[in-house]
């Protein structure tokens, strides 16, 4: 754990969040600014700061996506996306990797 982390902070229960999905190896909760009617963030339960990061945990990596699949499942989605932003420059504000699932309305393409 990060202790300067928010991420790391709603695994360990010490901030508060919607839990919509967890398991061993990731959390899933919905997104306190929400960018859609749904929006959910899943995350490792272990610090990684980025995509790059993530992919040296394949454990991590494969939980990951079938958190996202759990959270789609759960929800009963059939039309989302995934986002992973990296880097500041690309909106990456909180340095726990994260992927945004976002559904419930028209998503435009290219995203600004
Ligand atoms: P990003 O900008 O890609 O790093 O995404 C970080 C996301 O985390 C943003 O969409 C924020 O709204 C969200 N966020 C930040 N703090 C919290 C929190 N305590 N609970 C839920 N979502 C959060
Ligand atoms: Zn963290």
């Amino acid at each position: 754990m990060a202790s300067d982390c928010v991420f790391c902070k709603i695994v360990a229960g010490d901030i508060p969040s919607s839990t919509v999905y967890q398991d061993e190896h990731v959390v899933a909760f919905t997104d306190l600014a929400p960018k859609a009617p749904t929006h959910v963030l899943v995350i490792p339960r272990r610090h990684l700061a980025d995509i790059g990061e993530l992919a040296g945990d394949r454990e991590a990596s494969a939980a990951v996506l079938a958190g996202v699949a759990a959270v789609v499942e759960t929800l009963g989605l059939d039309s989302y996306r995934t986002v992973f932003n990296t880097g500041a420059e690309a909106g990456q504000t909180v340095f726990h990797v994260h992927a945004h699932l976002l559904a419930g309305r028209t998503l435009s393409w290219p995203p600004g």
